[in-house]
């Protein structure tokens, strides 16, 4: 070790990464490897196949791109010797982010290749040799049958988030791209969950795996989550205050269709909060605008679609908000893994409507508990299950115990024109092209908006 990486290193060093990776590493800020690093990395850099099943915000790329690193980084070739496959084209962006800071010492070249954007970029980018690429199954394909992408060589395979690419819709795709790899290669799948589907998969395309296996399906530990019951019509006077609050410092707020995000955002920035959508039908090019201001500070609220519920790190985000509760209990921990990432505190709130019962009883049963609620002074539940679980517990919602209930309540029927959106559609749109036009709110907000300080 050099004494550039000692100390940055240690920990990292341990798990067979030599001199240029762990500087790297300490590029990266990485001090310590993660629990899914320290029982991944080591098998993987001996060339085994793995199976992972961890959610987001573990550490999961660092696992596989830091193996990846060590094992090309000796020599180089012409054609790409490893390629990692992701569901969606924020996903890969972000995988190949940081694979590309890990690798700053190696020499190695790490691309990205996804749709909705001109493939011109991308085939002047495969002509320069890239090393690494990470791309989500529609384009990559598209471009192999094309010629320009040459998998022949391809030494290690990832598959990561492979249940969302599964929902998708992405599996004959990927069936597909394995006929084009080399058979004898390296294998490493990812996932957050395990349906049936899955198992058939990782058994098809995995030899003897070392599997690791980290906290399926149960949100970190640091994400404070809870539910507030209101009635439809007042989920945004609700969600206003709660934007709000001195602590809101950043949000997502989840929606159930593409729609609804565009025009929510659109309502919160006439209101006064910088918001902006991020949903399929928008252009690569304003999916990414909206993306990285958000990530910058620009917009200090993000309105989108499950498109980005998954696998996506956005530093520092104060609350997800589940303005219409997500399709299924696994997109639930999903959602709200995008706060209380990286060990750093987060809350997560949803709203809940009487239409959302049955959603309830499926999300607790799959947390193995009730889910804390949490009543919002002013509002009406427009909820009323009996047996739903009453306490509210002071905390990052309130200061005091609040036992009060709230103003009497309305009767109202179900949600008028509530439909479960297809969760497939929606999701598949991760990766069509643009053509919802990606409008984001068009004007300035009208006047600043006092004691908000943006802290990101
Ligand atoms: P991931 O699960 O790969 O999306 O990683 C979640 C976040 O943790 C990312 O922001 C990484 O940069 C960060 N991260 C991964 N490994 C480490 C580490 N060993 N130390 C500090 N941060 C890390």
């Amino acid at each position: 070790m050099t004494p550039a990486t000692q100390g940055a290193g240690q920990g990292f060093a341990e798990l067979g990464l030599s001199d240029t990776i762990l500087q790297g590493i300490s590029f990266a800020g990485f001090d310590k490897p993660r629990p899914i690093q320290v029982q991944t990395i080591p098998a993987a850099v001996d060339g085994r196949d793995v199976l992972g099943l961890a959610q987001t915000g573990t550490g999961k790329t660092a696992a596989f791109a830091l193996p990846i690193l060590e094992r090309l980084r000796e020599h180089r070739k012409a054609r790409p010797r490893a390629l990692i496959i992701a569901p969606t084209r924020e996903l890969a962006t972000q995988i190949a982010e940081q694979t590309r800071a890990l690798a700053r010492h190696t020499g190695l070249r790490v691309i990205t290749i996804f749709g909705g954007v001109s493939q011109r970029m991308q085939t002047g980018a495969l002509r320069r040799h890239p090393d690494i690429i990470v791309g989500c199954p529609g384009r990559l394909l598209d471009l192999h049958d094309q010629g320009y992408l040459h998998l022949d060589e391809v030494e290690t395979l990832v598959l990561d988030e492979a249940d969302h690419m599964f929902d998708m819709g992405f599996l004959p795709t990927i069936r597909r791209i394995l006929k084009q790899l080399p058979k004898r290669r390296q294998n490493l799948l990812f996932s957050a969950t395990m349906p049936p589907d899955i198992r058939g998969l990782a058994s098809e395309v995995l030899r003897d795996p070392h599997q690791v296996e980290l906290a399926i399906s149960q949100p970190a530990q640091t994400i404070d989550h809870a539910l507030i019951a209101v009635a439809e019509d007042r989920k945004r006077d609700l969600l206003d205050r709660i934007l709000r609050r001195e602590d809101c410092r950043s949000a997502i707020v989840f929606t159930r269709t593409k729609h609804r995000a565009r025009r929510l955002a659109d309502q919160l920035w006439k209101g006064g909060h910088k918001a902006i959508a991020l949903q399929g039908n928008m252009s690569q090019n304003a999916r990414d605008k909206a993306m990285q201001g958000f990530r910058d500070g620009q917009y200090q609220i993000l309105v989108a679609t499950d498109i980005v519920a998954r696998g996506i790190d956005v530093q520092g985000v104060a609350y997800v908000i589940n303005y219409d509760v997500p399709m299924t209990a696994e997109a639930y921990t999903h959602r709200i893994g995008r706060t209380g990432r990286a060990e750093l505190a987060g809350q997560a709130l949803s709203f809940l409507t009487p239409a959302d019962k049955r959603w309830l009883k499926a999300v607790q049963k799959m947390l193995g508990a009730e889910i804390r609620r949490h009543k919002e002074k002013g509002f009406d539940s427009g909820y009323n299950e009996r047996n739903a679980p009453q306490q509210v517990v002071a905390g990052a919602f309130g200061k005091k115990k609040d036992t009060k209930a709230g103003p009497p309540r309305k009767k109202r029927g179900p949600e008028p024109g509530r439909k479960r959106g297809s969760r497939r559609g929606a999701a598949r749109s991760g990766e069509s092209p643009g053509g919802g036009g990606g409008r984001r709110p068009g004007r300035k907000p009208a006047g600043k908006r006092g004691g908000r300080p943006r802290s990101r």
